[in-house]
Parts: C-alpha cells; structure tokens; sequence
C-alpha cells in the first residue's frame, strides 16, 4: 500500500486513512520493541476500524543500523522524512559514552524543535508499585526541552573562558565565585515557557484532567523559575480564562481545569501523599527530568513509561527507557513502554479508539498477570517472553 503523508492545514494536522508513519528501529533491544509496537498498532487500527484505516510504515535509518548501511547515525534524510511527515516514533538509541557521536535524541529535539517532553504516567492495576493507594496516580509531565540548565551552557573550571565569565561576574556584576568554580549558566524565557505551557493546558482541556500545576523552583530562583510560574500564569489568564479556575479564586469546578503551582520540592511529596489532587504538570527542564523518572517509578519503572517529544506541528513518539543492550536479541524486553507511546500517537493523530483498545488490553493482559521478565519478578509469577506477551495483548484487544 502506498499510504498518504499527514500535513498541516490551517494550523491543524490532516490526519489521511492511511497515513505515512516513518520509525525507527533503534538499537540494542529496539527492533525486537519496534517489532512488537507495530504489531499491536496494526492489530488495534484493524479491529477499531475493520480495514478502513491502517498505517502504512517507513523505516528510517539512525543509530548503529545507520552507522552500518550508510556511514553516519544520523542521515538527513532521517531528519527530513521526520520534517515531512509530521509524526513519527521511534525505538530506544544508543549514545556511547566517553566519545563517539554526540546524543541522537537530543539531536533530534534541536532539528525539529520538539520543545514539549510529554510523559504521562497512569497506572494500571496489576503493576507492582511501592505506593499502598497507585491506582490514584494519573499524571502527565509537560517538561521543557530546550532550555534551563540543560541548553548545556557551562564552563570548566580552570579554563581561560570560566576564568573570562568569573571575571566579568565577580567584577562587574558584584558575585563573589571562587577560583575553583565550574560555571554553568541557566536561561529560562518568556516566549519558551509560554509555548510550553500552552501546550499542556490545551492537553488538559482536550482530555478533561482536573488539575493543571505549574511546578517551579521560583523562591529561590526568582527570575527563571519564578518567572516561567509568572509568564504561565499569564498565558493562562489572557488566553484560557474561560476554561479554568484558579486556585485561591474559586472552587474545583465539574468542566473546568483547577489551576495552581506548587514549588519544586513541595510537588516531590505532593505526588507521593495526594496524587489523585494532581494531573497535568507544566515544569521546567531539569524539575521535569526528576519528578517524571520518580512518577515512572511509581507505575512500574522503565518498562511503563511513554514519551512524546513535541513541537508546534511535529511529534516524535518513544519510550522513556534506553536501548538496555544486555538485554538485546533475547526476547525478554517488556515492549509496554513503545506500546504506550504508540498509544499516544494515535491520541495524537485523533484515532482515539484504536489508542482505547490499546489502553484497555494493557490493563486487561497486565491483571491477568501475563508480564514480561521485569514485572513478574515483582509479582512472582512466570515471565512470558516479548512475543508472547504481544500476542496475549493483541488477543486482549
Ligand atoms: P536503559 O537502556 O533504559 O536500561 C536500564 C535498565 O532499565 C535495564 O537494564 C532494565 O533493568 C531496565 N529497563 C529499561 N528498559 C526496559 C524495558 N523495556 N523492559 C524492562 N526493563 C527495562 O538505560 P541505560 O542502560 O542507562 O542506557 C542504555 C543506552 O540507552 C545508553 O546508550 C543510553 O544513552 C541510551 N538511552 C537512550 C534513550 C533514548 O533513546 N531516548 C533514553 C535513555 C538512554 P534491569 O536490568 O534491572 O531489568
């Protein structure tokens, strides 16, 4: 089949019924994912639509399978096919450590201004989980990707360019940094924190969470993480005033989105003693890197969580996890992550029925204690292998 590409018409995605989705494999244990990813995805699209949509799958090249076939691990074309087609997903990368190229998921979160991390985490019972009440935890992070300590501005200690910055600082602007100082410097802006926000309080709305919170560390970082609370505040209140309540202004309201902030080490407790009082979280890059991995942990770990890198019009779906290579070419790998994140691309794309099915199997096939290695050695049951698991979940569909 030949399949259509998606495109942009008047700021909105034209989603065809057999729409061009590129992936990629990935490495380490990717392509044994990715296998088990499309495969539950063309079964759920089928028995939601009984052959009237289907995707039509492009394989891209990146990471080793790259480096093999043409010599680089990230192609152009990769990166232009992406840029043409809108949406895609993708299979855990792996980044050498101590040299090698530089990390491909970053890469390719500058290229395409993927600037919203979306990762969702929801449990699903079954799912070992240290808290005594999990079924309560039902949230989803919108962090910032490509500010805040993480844009990488830093400067060694010892070096003629730190010695330069400590100079002007200590000198000019009345700091007192010591001589055996690193420096790092942490850019927080207007017009990235509104985008940011402005993306997860539109998810709100469009999928009826509750709660959105702006998570900051803004009494101590006044003008970058006190600002984004500010700035999204803003936003919120020119743009959005009709769909939500403020906290301190007025009730919890049935339709509405109860909107507050809560500082940074506050949410961390937060999440653990009232997570049912929570559900979209706006936060800045490195409190986003933090609270999402403590969420995950909550739901299942690394095997359970799926991510979304976000632009204006671009989307490029994945799992949390890394490409676990001790695991690769065994056929153990709990595939669930890649499924959920599939799951999010066809909310993504509107084919909401084809993600409930996947949604509902999950659930149905986890509490029927059919798990891969990962979670059964927390329940104590027998581990099914991937395949296996895949194909209870595609009978549960
Ligand atoms: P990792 O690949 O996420 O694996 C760490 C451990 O997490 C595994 O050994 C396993 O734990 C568990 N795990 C991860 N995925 C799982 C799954 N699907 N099912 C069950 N358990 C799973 O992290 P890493 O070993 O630090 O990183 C490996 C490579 O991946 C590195 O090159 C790293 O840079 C890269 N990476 C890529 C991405 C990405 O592509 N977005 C993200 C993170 C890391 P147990 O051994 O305890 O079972």
């Amino acid at each position: 089949m030949l399949g259509e590409k998606i495109r942009v018409e008047n700021g909105k995605l034209v989603v065809p019924d057999t729409p061009v989705i590129p992936f990629i494999e990935g490495d380490g244990t990717g392509p044994e994912i990715m296998a088990s990813v499309r495969k539950v995805v063309d079964a759920a699209v089928e028995k939601a639509y009984g052959g009237k949509r289907k995707i039509v799958w492009k394989e891209l090249l990146a990471g080793e399978k790259a480096i093999r076939e043409v010599g680089e691990p990230l192609p152009k074309d990769t990166v232009e096919a992406i840029r043409e087609h809108y949406v895609a997903i993708k299979g855990p990368l792996t980044t050498p450590v101590g040299g090698g190229y530089r990390s491909l998921n970053v890469a390719l979160r500058q290229m395409l201004d993927l600037y919203a991390n979306i990762r969702p985490a929801k449990y699903y019972p079954g799912v070992p989980s240290p808290l005594r009440y999990p079924e309560r935890v039902n949230m989803v992070v919108f962090r910032e990707n490509t500010e805040d300590v993480y844009a990488g501005i830093e400067w060694k200690m010892g070096t003629p360019e730190c010695e330069k910055v400590r100079r002007f600082l200590n000198e000019e602007m009345g700091t007192d940094i010591p001589e055996d100082a690193g420096i790092g410097v942490k850019p927080i802006s207007k017009f990235r924190s509104q985008r940011l926000v402005r993306k997860a309080i539109e998810y709100a709305i469009a999928h009826g969470y509750p709660t959105l919170t702006l998570m900051h560390k803004g009494n101590i970082m006044k003008y970058t993480e006190g600002a984004f609370r500010d700035w999204g505040y803003e936003l919120i209140r020119e743009k959005y005033a009709d769909y939500v309540v403020f906290e301190g202004e007025g009730e919890r309201t049935e339709g509405k989105v109860f909107v507050n902030d809560r500082i940074a080490d506050n949410m961390f407790q937060q999440i653990l003693l009232r997570p049912d009082e929570y559900g979209v979280i706006a936060t800045t890059n490195l409190n986003g890197d933090y609270i999402s991995d403590a969420l995950a942990a909550l739901v299942g770990g690394l095997g359970m969580a799926p991510g979304a890198n976000v632009g204006d019009y671009h989307a490029l779906f994945e799992p949390v996890h890394g490409s676990a290579p001790k695991y690769a070419g065994k056929n153990v790998i709990n595939p669930t992550a890649g499924i959920l994140a599939a799951k999010l691309m066809l909310e993504h794309i509107g084919w909401k029925e084809a993600a409930e099915r996947i949604d509902r199997a999950v659930a149905k096939t986890i509490s029927e204690r059919k798990v891969t290695y990962d979670l059964a050695r927390h329940i104590g049951v027998e581990p099914l292998s991937t395949t296996e698991y895949t194909d209870a979940l595609i009978e549960n569909l």
